[in-house]
């Protein structure tokens, strides 16, 4: 089974686009969506349209889906990720909006190679940020390959025999899932990179061949900004696209 793995698209359509369009060039049978659907990007109907097409056979919400949907307020965002979080509670389709309130808190388990989480598997809005936090994720999964998002940064952790490890995530390469060892894997983000690179994220998990492998595609990131202008959103959720961060 091929899955693809998106994350953090965040109303992004023109990366979801471009991600979708280069994953069934590569080919893929299911998706695996991780969170935060929407939330900064200026185009939440549309990337939740596109979504519900692709069907994903595993879901789990984001601390932004929880936002939009209405189920929590935004009290906890900085002051533009509150303004781009309350505009999208505006600006959902009542049908868009109850797509949101229907999804789950993770982890979900997938098969018995893969889980999904949005943060952690112990708290879907903890940070794994440091080595002591991929430990007290990798701890809590149920599965030998823990993929998870929320930081917006590629990363790969592994655990064999107590020990940590780092496997490279540039874009091409090929991270292979071995007996006896656990992963801790974030693929990247679609719609709101942070690691440096604007370049949109994703992964491909195949679990026939136990690998998995690391995408970025450069998506037309002025199309972007310009839809966050034309929203009305604060100028600095356009700003960061550029610079991936
Ligand atoms: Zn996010």
């Amino acid at each position: 089974m091929r899955y693809l793995a998106l994350s953090d698209i965040h109303a992004n359509i023109d990366a979801l686009d471009a991600v979708l369009a280069a994953a069934h060039t590569g080919g893929f049978d299911h998706v695996l969506c991780l969170g935060d659907i929407v939330g900064y990007g200026a185009d939440p109907n549309g990337v939740i349209d596109r979504i519900r097409l692709a069907a994903p056979v595993a879901f789990v919400r984001g601390n932004h889906d929880r936002v939009g949907a209405g189920l929590d307020d935004a009290e906890g965002f900085n002051p533009v990720a509150r303004e781009g979080a309350i505009w999208t509670q505006r600006s959902l389709t009542a049908e868009n909006r109850e797509y949101l309130t229907r999804l789950v808190a993770g982890p979900v388990l997938v098969d018995d190679l893969i889980e999904i989480c949005h943060g952690s598997p112990f708290d879907e809005d903890a940070y794994v940020f440091d080595a002591l936090d991929a430990l007290n994720a990798l701890r809590a999964a149920r599965r030998p390959l823990c993929l998870f998002g929320h930081t917006h940064a590629p990363a790969a952790v592994t655990l064999s025999r107590d020990e940590l490890g780092d496997e490279s995530t540039e874009a091409g390469s090929v991270l292979r899932i071995r007996e006896h060892t656990r992963y801790l894997v974030n693929v990247g983000s679609v719609g709101q990179p942070r690691d440096g690179d604007p370049r949109a994220g994703f992964g491909i998990v195949d679990t026939e061949r136990r690998e998995v492998r690391f995408y970025r595609v450069a998506y037309p990131v002025e199309r972007a900004q310009a839809r966050i202008r034309e929203a009305g959103l604060p100028d600095a959720l356009a700003e960061r696209l550029a610079v991936g961060r």
